[in-house]
């Protein structure tokens, strides 16, 4: 049964005793007024509710008494008076507004009223129902609103970009975008929002469109900001730098309803951030680019897909350190700039110039038919440098490797193999002028290379590693026929690289540092040896050691040495280092000093390779070193040269006079033998007397007689 029916089958003190409860209880205000004038707002009867009193904030007699019009607010009266005079009139049934009360202390209230006729069983002519809603938070929330769309409004009118709502398609459609807009990109928000005249999309440059695709994909994912970097073309068709700053806005479902943010212009800094660039990238005493743009150049190159073929070809010129100490810094820099002048001629759209190192340059050759080309072109180079260089004696070397899809992503190999064709290029010639190809053989040897790094690492990394072994050769003193002294010599033996020269892996363990502790190894497999020979009998058979520059040059070198000495009990005096004279380019003063440690200590010093160096005999007498060990060149020389004419004896009585023993090295020939005793050379080693040998037939040829 419906409710009305219900309610009607009620009696009447039923019926009003429940209007009374809704009257008391309901949460709106409600105001019913009994009045024979028609606009009358003091005195007349009223019936007020509790809740109308809290909305007011005023007590039923206070209302009464200021009536409504004092209670309204000023601004609201006059829609209030006319509504309600059209109610009386009978031209409206009702009516509804939102005005503001008054509070006591003076606040206002916002309320909603429905005011409507209301026909009661009385005399009066004008009854009404007034229900007053409280919707100040409604007005309050709805204020802010107002306020913060203001602000917005104001904010992204005076915001030097554009900021957007747009939704999450590759057109990037605009659901809003601000009047910034025209300033940055040349259009209205209206050609652009909906994809109206274009879309965002177009606007943007096609070789960022990916990759900004690619950046929001990456970032909504993990629904993290947006911020990436990338040029627009405007309306004026100018290219403009631009940063975006975004970030998706979600549902609660998680899914992306559109993406919003902001994009400002950055062409300014972009500017400045190109020409800080261009003085980092430009060698500015030659105008051409440095190394970094290359390298830039090459790396953005190879993600290009082209047949065309690239190469690049290096010129190294030597000796331009040297001219500098001769002719000065600025003697050098003005020959410099006459190569890259010259240079600059050969350059065209397919060949760009660098100036990598101070003394190296690099062409970056695109386009090329074939290696003749190459060929051809190195000769160009060498045709308009060569009278520039010839008449300085600088050599050049001019190294060329082919970019291809196996090495074009290592852009460090590529630079790197070209300095070593260049290098090769430049050491295998007797001309001033050579070039080489970067090859099959040059990578071989640099697998080769890394695979005796391997090795040395092995042996160092484990002591019983017997890949590493020592090989000694007599040295005879020349007078008693008597072997005197041995001298060590490094040999590694590898089952898949065979066996591998000191000549070769000598100079890798330096170069990788892996010489210190391969050089602590060899030490104390050598001064084994010399306990062996102690143990023999030999108690005055002395054993020499090579040492490397870089080895004797390490702070703890001289600790470490006694330490093993005194660890294997051999007598110092019996043993012998042999040094190179180049050690003392390094530092002449620092490696005297540590000879004189070692000569006090006993041990005896040689100068290993004795004239091949550059220092001079002068400079020996303050050295402290006890040996010359002459070269093999000098003995040689005794076989083709006239005995008159080779300065052999003239280096043996200024070595005697400067109170140092000499030792002839590489002594084949009983020819060289002779010479060297009677030019009262002390020793000699060479394969007249022995090869370096294994230790058990070493210790045997101390026996043989050697006369
Ligand atoms: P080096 O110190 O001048 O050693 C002499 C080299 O000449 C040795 O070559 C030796 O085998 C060779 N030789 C000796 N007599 C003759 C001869 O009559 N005719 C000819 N043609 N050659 C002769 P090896 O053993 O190949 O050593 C080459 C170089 O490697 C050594 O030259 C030395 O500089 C270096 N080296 C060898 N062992 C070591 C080592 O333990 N430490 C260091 N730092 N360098 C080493
Ligand atoms: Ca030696
Ligand atoms: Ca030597």
């Amino acid at each position: 049964m419906p409710k009305e029916l219900q309610i009607d089958k009620l009696d009447f003190n039923e019926r009003s005793l429940i209007s009374d409860t809704i009257f008391q209880q309901a949460p709106i205000g409600i105001a019913i007024s009994y009045s024979n004038e028609p606009v009358v707002f003091k005195n007349n009867l009223v019936r007020i509710n509790p809740e109308l009193e809290r909305i007011t904030g005023r007590t039923y007699k206070e209302l009464v008494k200021l009536g409504w019009d004092n209670i309204t607010h000023p601004d609201d009266i006059e829609e209030d008076m006319n509504n309600l005079k059209k109610l009386q009139r009978g031209e409206i049934d009702s009516y509804s507004m939102e005005k503001r009360y008054i509070k006591p202390d003076g606040s206002n209230v916002w309320v909603y009223i429905v005011v409507a006729k209301f026909n009661l069983q009385n005399d009066y002519k004008y009854n009404y129902i007034c229900l007053v809603q409280d919707i100040s938070d409604r007005k309050a929330v709805e204020k802010a609103l107002v306020e913060s769309e203001r602000s917005k409004s104001v904010l992204l009118a005076s915001f030097p970009g554009m900021a957007y709502r747009c939704n999450y398609d590759h057109e990037w459609t605009m659901q809003f975008v601000s009047d910034g807009c025209f300033e940055l990109t040349g259009y209205t928000s209206d050609n652009l929002l909906y994809n109206k005249d274009l879309s965002f999309n177009d606007l943007i440059n096609s070789e960022y469109r990916d990759l900004l695709w690619n950046e929001w994909d990456r970032k909504l994912k993990n629904k993290q900001p947006f911020k990436y970097e990338y040029e627009i073309t405007t309306a004026k068709g100018e290219r403009k730098w631009v940063i975006e700053f975004g970030q998706g806005v979600f549902n609660k479902q998680g899914d992306i309803e559109a993406l919003e943010g902001i994009i400002l212009d950055i062409t300014d800094r972009k500017n400045m951030e190109s020409s800080l660039e261009y003085i980092n990238e430009i060698d500015t005493w030659t105008g051409l680019y440095n190394r970094r743009y290359l390298e830039n150049l090459l790396v953005h190159d190879a993600k290009i897909v082209t047949t065309k073929k690239r190469a690049v070809v290096s010129i190294n010129l030597s000796a331009v350190q040297l001219l500098s100490m001769t002719y000065g810094f600025h003697y050098s820099q003005e020959l410099i700039k006459k190569v890259a002048d010259n240079l600059k001629s050969l350059c065209n759209d397919d060949r760009q110039l660098f100036n990598t190192y101070e003394n190296r340059f690099v062409f970056y050759v695109k386009a090329y038919k074939d290696k003749n080309e190459l060929v051809e072109f190195c000769w160009a180079i060498t045709k308009i440098i060569e009278p520039i260089l010839i008449i300085e004696k600088i050599s050049v070397g001019i190294g060329v490797v082919e970019i291809d899809e196996d090495n074009k992503k290592d852009v460090e190999l590529i630079l790197k193999n070209l300095l070593i064709s260049s290098e090769k290029a430049r050491r295998n010639i007797d001309k001033y002028f050579g070039f080489c190809f970067f090859d099959a053989e040059m990578e071989a040897q640099l697998l080769r290379e890394q695979n005796i790094i391997l090795e040395l690492t092995k042996i160092v990394e484990d002591e019983n590693c017997d890949s590493l072994y020592l090989q000694f050769q007599p040295i005879l003193d020349i007078k008693t026929n008597q072997i005197c002294e041995f001298e060590a010599l490094a040999r590694i033996k590898n089952d898949e690289l065979g066996p591998i020269s000191p000549l070769e892996f000598i100079p890798i363990a330096e170069k990788t540092k892996l010489i210190i502790p391969l050089g602590d190894i060899i030490i104390r497999k050598a001064l084994r040896f010399l306990k062996l020979l102690e143990e023999n009998g030999h108690d005055k058979i002395g054993v020499s050691i090579n040492v490397s520059g870089i080895q004797m040059l390490r702070n703890d070198f001289l600790k470490n040495l006694f330490d093993i000495i005194h660890d294997m009990q051999v007598n110092p005096s019996n043993i012998g280092l042999e040094i190179t004279e180049s050690i003392f380019f390094s530092n002449y003063q620092d490696i005297n000093y540590i000879l004189a440690q070692l000569k006090a200590f006993g041990i005896k010093i040689a100068i290993d390779d004795f004239g091949t160096g550059y220092s001079s005999l002068a400079r020996e007498r303050e050295l402290n070193v006890n040996c010359l060990k002459i070269d093999k060149y000098f003995i040689d020389n005794l076989l083709s040269l006239k005995s008159d004419e080779a300065i052999t004896g003239d280096i043996i009585s200024m070595a005697h006079k400067l109170g140092h023993n000499v030792v002839a090295e590489g002594v084949e020939h009983n020819k060289q033998r002779q010479y060297l005793l009677k030019h009262g050379c002390d020793k000699i080693q060479g394969y007249l007397i022995s090869k370096p040998v294994d230790e058990e037939i070493a210790i045997n040829l101390i026996k043989i007689q050697y006369i």
